[in-house]
């Protein structure tokens, strides 16, 4: 099969092994797999080993069942959670099985879903509606995690919270924050065509981070954030939140960033803050986030910016090194054309047209 093998400097498509389904195990055919920042900085940082396959927001349907699985069948649509857990560590018990010493991670320790075809547990999969296009599977990872950080901030109705960088991962909190009943959701982002998805996905205001500090928008809306999200990983952040966080509130770190900021520990102390990293979700959140999106509730495929086939997909990691006003992009491991699909976006209008502009700017 074709799969995208990392080289060093960057990736390449190549003709490597087809999976075989061990015991316990299926090979899921892939639809689509969401570029993620995660492997766009992995490649440019060279933290990547030769040969290694990148790629884990993907969905798929089921091409060969293994020894020992039962309720599953060829051509079956699903998602599949990438990360495994063993269920009985420190780290499976405590809820971050991103932690877990024994179970391979896809995409990170396990070869991932940038590729025609892939092996996985069955007990990672999560089954799909009919009718729904089977692409939608590769939305679940990000809301998952978008998920998993709105749980970790503890908030919901009567709260204003703030999502600072409107990339993928942000784009899918301001809508876990709708799903949660915040009151009042801001987004805060550099690019106009991003900043224009944030609206479109649900975001109340969304504030230019080159021409407002968050401390101007606090004295100009009497609003305090119940929670600070950071998606963006922003130098000073943090110090800057908790001069804006309502008492007891809360500073996620979503963003995989090597920033040391300081700690302005007095800060941190009267006002009773808490500070929370999270990356990563239980096997109940993944499958929680393909509800929403088998339901409805939740506008992804509207921040898509491109579809592009396996052959774009190195060049497509390029591009998101400096996405501008890119958002998601997904490569569709089937596609045998090297030409790149145009976005398609199907739902809300309004998204649409911020999709589409995502696109024109490029
Ligand atoms: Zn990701
Ligand atoms: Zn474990």
């Amino acid at each position: 099969m074709r799969a995208l093998v990392c080289v060093p400097g960057g990736t390449e498509v190549a003709d490597v092994p087809d999976p075989v389904a061990g015991p316990g195990e299926v090979v899921v055919e892939v639809q689509a797999c969401g570029l993620c920042g995660s492997d766009v900085h992995a490649i440019e940082n060279g933290h990547t080993r030769p040969g290694q396959v990148l790629g884990h927001e993907f969905g798929g349907r089921i091409a060969e069942v293994g020894s020992g699985v039962t309720g599953w069948q060829v051509g079956q649509p699903v998602a599949v959670n990438p990360l495994g857990s063993c269920g009985t560590c420190p780290a499976c018990t405590r809820g971050v099985p991103f932690a877990c010493p024994d179970w391979p991670n896809i995409g990170l320790s396990a070869p991932g879903a940038y590729a025609e075809y892939i092996r996985v547990p069955a007990g990672q999969l999560v089954r799909l509606p009919d009718g729904l296009p089977v692409e939608m599977g590769a939305h679940a990872e990000p809301l998952a995690v978008a998920l998993q950080a709105v749980a970790q901030a503890d908030v919901g109705p009567g709260d204003t919270v703030l999502v600072h960088g409107v990339g993928s991962i942000g784009l899918n909190a301001i809508m876990a924050l709708r799903l949660a009943g915040v009151d009042h959701v801001v987004g805060a982002g550099r690019s106009p065509g991003r900043r224009a998805a944030a609206e479109a996905v649900g975001a109340d205001d969304v504030i230019d981070t080159r021409a407002v500090s968050l401390a101007d928008y606090v004295a100009g809306t009497g609003r305090r954030f119940a929670a600070v999200l950071d998606c963006s990983g922003a130098v000073g952040l943090f110090a800057e939140s908790l001069e804006v966080l309502a008492p007891a509130g809360a500073f996620v770190e979503v963003a995989l960033t090597p920033d040391v900021p300081p700690v302005p520990l007095f800060q941190l102390v009267q006002g009773g803050f808490g500070v929370y990293g999270t990356c990563a979700y239980s096997y109940a959140t993944y499958e929680a986030a393909v509800g929403h999106i088998a339901a409805g509730r939740v506008p992804v495929e509207a921040i898509i910016s491109e579809r592009v086939a396996l052959d774009d997909t190195p060049s497509a990691l390029v591009r998101l090194r400096t996405p501008g006003d890119l958002v998601r992009i997904l490569s569709l491991p089937g596609e045998r054309t090297s030409s790149a699909k145009p976005a398609q976006p199907a739902q809300p209008a309004q998204a649409a047209t911020a999709g589409n502009s995502a696109v024109t700017a490029q």
